[in-house]
């Protein structure tokens, strides 16, 4: 179940800074605090959702297709749709999820 006291909900609610880099009606996406590589950035869903179960579930279609082409678009706005990139989501447990509010990983800037 969703809890909104994760520190994504309060990025969201700008409750806590974060360097935000692109921002539509279903998403925003900001820079890692932690980066694993020269471009880091996360995507969050705007709805609340724990993992990416929950949101293809229980998200509209229309929503997921639109959050998966602002996911794409924020690629792109970062420079690395040609020399390439890597997204991935943490779920559950075993993927050592940390915050539980649906969010890609963009990672790329360099050979990873
Ligand atoms: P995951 O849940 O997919 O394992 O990873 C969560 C990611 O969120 C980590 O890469 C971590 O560095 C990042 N993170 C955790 N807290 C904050 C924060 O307060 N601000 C930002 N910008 N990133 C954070």
């Amino acid at each position: 179940m969703y809890d909104k006291n994760n520190v994504f909900f309060k990025i969201l609610q700008k409750e806590i800074p974060s360097e935000i880099v692109y921002e539509d009606e279903v998403c925003m996406a900001f820079r890692d605090i932690n980066p694993a590589a020269k471009i880091h950035v996360l995507v969050i869903t705007k709805g609340c959702y724990v993992n990416f179960a929950d949101f293809v579930e229980n998200e509209s279609a229309e929503n997921v297709q639109k959050f998966f082409k602002s996911v794409a678009h924020v690629a792109e706005k970062l420079g690395v749709r040609e020399s390439g990139y890597r997204i991935l989501s943490n779920t559950g447990r075993d993927a050592g999820q940390e915050v539980e509010h649906f969010h890609v990983h963009i990672l790329g800037g360099e050979r990873l």
